[in-house]
């Protein structure tokens, strides 16, 4: 079975760094990590691939230090990554995302899954998993809380709904956007780093990927973030220090003081 993954490299802090001016995020010379939702879905790709044999390929768009969450994949049993990095992807919506994932899986041949995480925790925005399955006229099912089968022809999936669960089947192929409780993503092994460490990551750039500059980038998204503000915190935050007996005692007058009891 042929599996592909997308990634996608995510500020470590809460505390986002925007551009002022394009209100993009500055990724440049920020800490990184792999977005969380995402090792869910590479724990799922690899889980798969014990089961079923084939390959998991994972892809990411983003600048050049991206490749480190590229090799981190590789470590925990993905076979190879691919890198998407050029000046013109900066700035794309989801939509310039998901046409710039979509041409390179294209490029790199269709799988059988494409799995994404649910949402990736910087945008936000839940949309670029759907936006991928549309680009490439496949079907696909979001918020998968488990794979209960799968083979080359379908899968039978647990999706989370506002009400509990459906169980849906989709033929292949096939992209699934999936949740935290799916699985426990296992950590990466000393040999496992050493071969994300050697381990040749591809390279695609714009015109590798042969599509329109105007259709990827800031030039290619539909939307564009006009401004951003942060929230105004509504309550004061008081701290509470001294032995526990002593923040007991404090807390109990605070919350006399608020009338709470
Ligand atoms: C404050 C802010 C607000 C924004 N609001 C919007 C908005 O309303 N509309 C809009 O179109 N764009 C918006 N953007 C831009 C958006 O963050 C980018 O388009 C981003 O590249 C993808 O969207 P996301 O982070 O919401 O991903 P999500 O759609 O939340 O990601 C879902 C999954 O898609 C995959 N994925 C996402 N990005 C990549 C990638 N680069 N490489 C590989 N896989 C990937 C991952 O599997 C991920 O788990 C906003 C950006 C900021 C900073």
């Amino acid at each position: 079975m042929k599996i592909h993954v997308c990634v996608k490299q995510v500020p470590a802090s809460n505390e986002t760094l925007l551009d002022p001016v394009t209100h993009t995020i500055i990724r440049e010379g920020t800490q990184s990590i792999l977005n969380p939702f995402d090792a869910y879905a590479v724990e799922e790709a690899v889980r798969i691939k014990a089961r079923c044999g084939g390959t998991v390929t994972a892809f990411t768009m983003g600048i050049p230090a991206a490749e480190g969450i590229l090799r981190r994949v590789i470590a925990v049993g993905a076979d190879d990554a691919v890198l998407l990095t050029d000046r013109a992807f900066a700035g794309s919506d989801t939509l310039a995302t998901a046409r710039t994932l979509a041409a390179a899986i294209r490029k790199k041949g269709m799988p059988d899954l494409i799995l994404c995480g649910k949402m990736a925790t910087d945008g936000d925005t839940a949309q670029v998993g759907p936006m991928l399955a549309e680009c490439l006229s496949i079907p696909h099912i979001s918020d998968v809380a488990e794979i209960e089968s799968v083979n080359e022809e379908k899968c039978t999936v647990r999706k989370m709904t506002d009400d509990g669960y459906v169980r849906l089947e989709v033929r292949l192929p096939a992209l699934l956007t999936v949740l935290k409780e799916i699985n426990i993503p296992r950590l990466p092994s000393v040999s496992g780093v050493l071969r994300g460490e050697k381990a040749g990551v591809g390279r695609m750039t714009r015109e590798d990927l042969g599509i329109d500059p105007e259709t990827t980038g800031l030039k290619g998204s539909a939307t564009r973030v006009v401004s951003t503000e942060r929230p105004v915190p509504a309550r004061e935050t008081v701290w509470i220090e001294g032995t526990p007996e002593a923040q007991a005692g404090q807390l109990k007058a605070l919350l006399r003081e608020e009338k709470i009891c």
